[in-house]
């Protein structure tokens, strides 16, 4: 029997519900879900890598095949050293879509083995991007810890 691994890269600072959404979707989709973290050294972050880990562990703590952990470097070898098949990613509006693609074909180049997967989020969320953008809390749109946490990092 084939044990689907999925791999669900971002920045997640922080998880927002329109993460979650597909988050939900994916772990219904595939047998392991690692939500993989990217150490990413030229962003500027709201969040520590720890701090976004925690706020993930916390929030995915349901579901018994969601696994969070954090990555650097090349995410085909990363994918590699996790024995995982599939990239998961999310689209919201057009807009993502020509970055998507150029990722996808190029991770393709690197690992033709690894397929890239794109869901659609619930409708709410198609409109909700990365909230260290926005600098505030958005009531709905993140899970009640994370608000909290904005709340107490943006007083
Ligand atoms: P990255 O910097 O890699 O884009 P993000 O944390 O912003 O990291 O996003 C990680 C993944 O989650 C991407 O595939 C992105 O398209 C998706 N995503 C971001 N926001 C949402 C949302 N509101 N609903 C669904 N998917 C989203």
């Amino acid at each position: 029997m084939k044990t689907s691994v999925a791999i669900y890269p971002g920045s997640f600072d922080p998880v927002t519900n329109g993460h979650l959404d597909l988050i939900e979707r994916g772990e219904k989709m595939f047998d392991v879900l690692i939500v993989a973290v990217l150490r990413n050294a030229e962003k500027q972050p709201l969040f520590t890598v720890p701090e976004r880990v925690e706020m993930l562990r916390e929030v995915t703590k349901e579901w018994r095949s969601v696994e969070v952990d954090v990555f650097d470097g090349l995410l085909v070898d990363y994918a590699r050293k996790r024995g995982a098949a599939v990239i998961l990613r999310g689209i919201r509006a057009v807009s993502d879509y020509e970055y998507e693609l150029q990722m996808a074909l190029m991770n393709r180049k690197l690992e033709p083995r690894l397929e890239t997967v794109f869901m659609i989020p619930g409708e709410p969320y198609s409109y909700l991007s990365a909230i260290a953008q926005h600098g505030a809390p958005l009531k709905g749109l993140v899970p009640a810890i994370v608000e909290a946490r904005l709340r107490a990092k943006m007083s």
